[in-house]
């Protein structure tokens, strides 16, 4: 049975980190400029640790400042507001990231709409959602950028007229992906809860892109042959024996979907890996666009 190409999300966020570091050692030796980076933790969810955790590892492997700010569980929402408008005013942050979900007495999106548009290097405020999809320059949300990115590294300009169905619509992924597809001439369907013959809808598609949040719940049989699938999705499942590990699964049936598919993300390894990497050169662009360098040279 022919066997999809494994699209190897590891190795191309290492080569973005990589250019990314590269750009911030020049940007510091032409401007003497290091990139900040403020992350914001409220409470002590184990998922954000490890993320936040990460995240600082990468920021400064990639030569730029990582200032951290764990904040208690029970931190009021004009507490957190106070912080976010602190780092808005401090020279040193060129990105400021809360990291969510944010416990139940914050209102995230009040949170969102106080940092800095210019600072929003995970890409949700309104005015980057308005300027990506009014077509300019913006800041994107990470996770939909690395997989344009990693589409890019797949089809090349061979994207213009393909029929690609985006199943979700969050404001994080599903949306902005949908902007960035039209933005390389797609003809994009955007799929969610309520859509009618989902499996028919898909089996229509160049590429797709799932960001649904349920384990392995598009099936191989969906899937156009030669299709390019890109699973977003994290499930953390029960081990498979006893005493094993948990498993990580994504929202594709991967080894159905591989017999199929021409392109494949593994899970994990695929989009995950992506998402830091694409928040690294994120912030490098806020820093130079803050300043007015062209961050290509
Ligand atoms: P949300 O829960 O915000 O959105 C899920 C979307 O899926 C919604 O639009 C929902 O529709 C739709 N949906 C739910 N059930 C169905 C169904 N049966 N059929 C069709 N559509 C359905 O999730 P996110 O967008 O934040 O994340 C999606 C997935 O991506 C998750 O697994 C998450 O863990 C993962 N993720 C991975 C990241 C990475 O770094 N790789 C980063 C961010 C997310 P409706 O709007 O109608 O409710």
């Amino acid at each position: 049975m022919a066997s999809a190409e494994l699209i190897d999300g590891k190795a191309v966020a290492a080569d973005l980190r990589s250019a990314t570091a590269a750009r911030v050692g020049g940007l510091y030796a032409r401007h003497g400029i290091r990139p900040g980076l403020a992350v914001v933790l409220v409470g002590e969810d184990p998922a954000s640790q490890v993320y936040v955790r990460n995240k600082h590892r990468q920021t400064e492997a990639a030569g730029m400042r990582s200032l951290e700010h764990k904040l208690p569980a029970d931190t009021s929402e004009a507490a957190l507001l106070d912080l976010v408008a602190q780092l808005n005013a401090d020279p040193e942050v060129d990105g400021i990231l809360v990291q969510l979900p944010l416990p139940r007495q914050i209102d995230a999106q009040k949170v969102i709409e106080a940092i800095d548009p210019a600072k929003d290097v995970d890409g949700f405020h309104p005015v980057n959602a308005g300027r990506l999809a009014t077509g300019q320059p913006a800041l994107v949300p990470c996770t939909p950028l690395g997989c344009l990115m990693l589409l890019d590294r797949t089809l090349g300009q061979n994207m213009a007229g393909r029929h690609a169905v985006v199943i979700g619509r969050s404001n994080i992924v599903g949306k902005p992906m949908g902007q960035l597809l039209l933005g390389r001439d797609c003809t994009v369907t955007i799929a969610h809860s309520r859509t009618k013959d989902l499996p028919e809808m898909v089996r229509t598609a160049d590429i797709v892109v799932a960001a649904v949040g349920r384990p392995e719940m598009v099936r191989g049989f969906w899937i156009k042959p030669g299709a390019t699938v890109i699973d977003v999705g994290i499930n953390r499942l029960p081990p498979a024996t006893e005493g094993g590990k948990d498993r990580l699964v994504g929202d594709v049936a991967f080894d159905e979907a591989k017999a199929v598919a021409a392109h494949i993300t593994p899970v994990p390894g695929g989009v995950g890996p992506m998402t830091i990497a694409c928040l690294l050169s994120n912030t490098l662009q806020a820093a130079c666009a803050r300043r007015g360098i062209d961050m290509t040279q």
